[in-house]
């Protein structure tokens, strides 16, 4: 409810009331009145603002549905009751997958068409070009069904043109085509609350990802950055988070926010299409083929949804990068292994042969979440359990590993769950998005434009990119600590441990990447000239409001990626993994320790400190560049935060924290004392780090504390 409104009876009234066969739909047009001193978009006159509120009543079936057990190592969403009279020695809850109840037309044979087939109604509203893609990718599930028993359990049928239904009767699965800027869900899907039995699901499928070039990538703020990374990073903001969130607000981890990384995805490949074709012809074609591809492959997820799956962040990570490239190895299986996943634009390395930008169809992960979920078992719910056991007992098997979305927040230790991530080498992954950055970065301007626009796109093109660098190597950063967690149960063939500490030579090249490509100015050195193309909107209207930097703020941005990546590997729950794992692996073992983490990040961060040589230095061509000072000044403010004991991380780490800064200092005065000739920004920069260094080591010596 918005703040400074109140409820007014009298000004509400029943907006619809429709009745159907199976179901009742009633509209309240819900009249909150206020002061009138808001100024609100939609609303005229904000004395009164009016919301409709849809209440939705339908009538529970008594057909003959056979419940099913839920298993953690496969991801459905849940019907969950309490049993009282349950005899178990762990807890009362009884956990139902949510699924359609299809029975087959002829019990006996291996394969049969449902007594009743899961309908699917393309709305008329949805346009000619786009029926074929989605048509393609709600029936692509077929596949899963025919496997688990069951022939063409999936229908698609076009909502004739003079069609007189209702998309609110219940009888009626419908694919509704919106544009809200509100973003798609799987939309109301309705459950039996005592069984699981989906009995209605209408997919909302809003094409707003289709203007992918949005109006929010032209600003980017520490805020966006981080909602594209997983949010909070440690325990402290994200229980803050947490306490914050309305309890009325929809449950984070059951909805689906695709549409916001999809646009992004698109726009990523909208840019490569531009940059990599012989001429704009080609581009429009690849443009047209990558949308294509992606409207299938969000259609797969949405219809995934509708069966009862939730999201399986793990599934991109299933073949390399070069089987993914590879038509032969995808024709069959596709790139992923479950369209489950939040998929990013496959873009295939600069002389190499592209292969899909989206997988093609459902993957191995996919296959066996249907099995799990519909196949005929003999027997009443607790009969069916030994046979999901063994069904669930393949967990181990590559291609089945399952990760959501309670695996996939910021505080979560797991670099291999991830949104937007493909291939199984998130290192590989990362060096080919930053090759494609440096190389499409200098042409953006050019490339992105066409005679006669505007320039907003050069810099809305800019910023997509900048944003694939920056998240690329957040997946790195993950591996710093990370944990690879397995759901796989006890006996399952190929499992493997519940928790593995990531092998430390992972951990090093990561950091190694990091310091070559975040903690350095080098993938950044774009023509001067570029900067200056990088234009913004000039609208100033209702709905958009002008840029409050017109200019390109390179600094801010640069730095907040640095920050964002800094913050991960300096997190408290990081440092916290890390200092446990030195006690997880063996004492004859090698172990990546939280002092070589500091003492490595210091020896990246500050390189110049050591390794300056007398040189002509000028404020034009400085010992130490601006973006690097600037990454020194983020990187001493943790580094203090931690040697004064302001973070929940271990004690070790602030003494290591503390021992490095004097250290640093020492170096630091050594060199501003030598013979080399500093510029002033770096003396200047040099001076007040030492400066500030001092304080916080002597805040830290006359605390208060015994
Ligand atoms: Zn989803
Ligand atoms: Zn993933």
């Amino acid at each position: 409810v918005l703040p400074g409104f109140a409820f007014s009876a009298s000004k509400s009234t029943w907006a619809a009331v429709k009745g159907f066969e199976k179901n009742t739909e009633i509209q309240v047009a819900a009249t909150y009145a206020s002061s009138g001193n808001l100024d609100i978009d939609t609303v005229p006159d904000s004395r009164g603002a009016t919301v409709n509120v849809h209440y939705s009543i339908s009538k529970i079936p008594t057909t003959g549905y056979t419940p099913r057990l839920a298993d953690d190592r496969v991801g459905y969403f849940l019907t969950v009751v309490k049993d009282y009279s349950k005899d178990s020695d762990r807890d009362q809850f009884v956990r139902y997958v949510n699924r359609w109840n299809l029975q087959k037309a002829d019990a006996k044979a291996a394969v049969s068409p449902p007594k009743e087939p899961i309908i699917f109604w393309l709305e008329k509203t949805i346009p000619y070009e786009y029926r074929k893609p989605i048509r393609e990718g709600i029936l692509e599930w077929n596949k899963a069904f025919e496997a688990a028993g069951f022939a063409n359990a999936i229908e698609v049928r076009q909502q004739p043109d003079d069609a007189d239904w209702d998309p609110e009767d219940i009888s009626y699965n419908t694919f509704r085509w919106i544009t809200s800027s509100a973003g798609f869900a799987m939309g109301p899907s309705r459950v039996n609350p005592y069984t699981g039995q989906i009995l209605d699901a209408d997919i909302i499928f809003d094409a707003d990802f289709l203007s992918f070039w949005k109006h929010e990538f032209e600003t980017f703020t520490p805020e966006s950055i981080a909602a594209m990374t997983g949010g909070p990073l440690d325990l402290e903001s994200y229980e803050k988070q947490m306490r914050s969130r309305s309890p009325f607000a929809l449950n984070d981890l059951m909805a689906c926010r695709r549409s916001d990384g999809m646009a992004r995805q698109l726009a990523l490949g909208a840019s490569f299409a531009a940059a990599t074709a012989a001429d704009p012809k080609m581009a429009a074609e690849l443009q047209e083929r990558l949308i294509a591809e992606g409207l299938k492959e969000v259609t797969m997820h949405e219809v995934g949804h509708t069966l009862g799956l939730r999201h399986n962040f793990k599934a991109s990570t299933w073949k390399s990068l070069a089987d993914i490239n590879d038509p032969a190895k995808t024709h069959d299986s596709g790139s992923v292994a479950s369209v489950m996943d939040y998929n990013p634009t496959n873009l295939a390395p600069k002389g190499q042969k592209q292969g899909d930008f989206y997988t093609h169809t459902i993957g191995p992960y996919d296959m066996w979440a249907i099995e799990y979920g519909y196949k005929t078992i003999a027997g009443d719910t607790n009969a069916e359990v030994a046979e999901l056991n063994k069904i669930a007992a393949r967990s181990g098997e590559a291609g089945l590993t399952y990760a959501t979305d309670e695996d996939t927040r910021g505080i979560d230790p797991d670099p291999f769950s991830n949104r937007f991530d493909l291939g199984n080498d998130a290192l590989e992954f990362a060096k080919q998005r930053a090759a494609l950055v440096k190389d499409l970065l200098p042409n953006v301007a050019e490339r992105m434009t066409k005679e006669g626009d505007d320039y907003t796109q050069a810099r809305l093109a800019f910023n997509v990119l900048l944003a694939t660098h920056g998240s690329s190597m957040f997946f790195a950063a993950r591996h710093v600590g990370g944990l690879e967690l397995s759901r796989s149960h006890k006996g399952d063939a190929g499992a493997k441990a519940p928790v593995v500490v990531l092998d430390p030579k992972q951990q090093r090249e990561a950091l190694k990447l990091l310091s070559e490509n975040v903690f350095n100015d080098r993938p950044f050195t774009v023509p001067p000239e570029v900067y200056n193309h990088l234009g913004s909107s000039r609208w100033s209207h209702w709905g958009a409001e002008p840029t409050t930097r017109p200019d390109f703020p390179i600094h801010d941005y640069i730095a907040m990626w640095q920050d964002r990546i800094l913050s991960q590997l300096m997190s408290s729950l990081t440092l916290d993994r890390m200092h446990d794992a030195e006690l997880k692996v063996p004492v004859d073992q090698d172990c990546l320790t939280t002092a070589e983490l500091i003492e490595t990040l210091t020896a990246a961060v500050f390189a110049e400190v050591d390794n300056v040589k007398d040189g002509e230095y000028t404020n034009r061509k400085p010992a130490i560049s601006s973006l690097r000072r600037n990454l020194q000044r983020t990187y001493l403010r943790r580094l203090s935060h931690l040697a004064m004991g302001e973070t929940a991380a271990p004690d070790d780490c602030q003494t290591v924290a503390y021992a490095e800064l004097s250290s640093l200092n020492e170096r630091i005065n050594k060199l501003l004392e030598s013979k080399v000739k500093l510029d002033s920004y770096t003396r200047a920069h040099l001076t007040e780090t030492s400066a500030r260094i001092d304080k916080v080591l002597d805040a830290r010596l006359t605390l208060a504390r015994p």
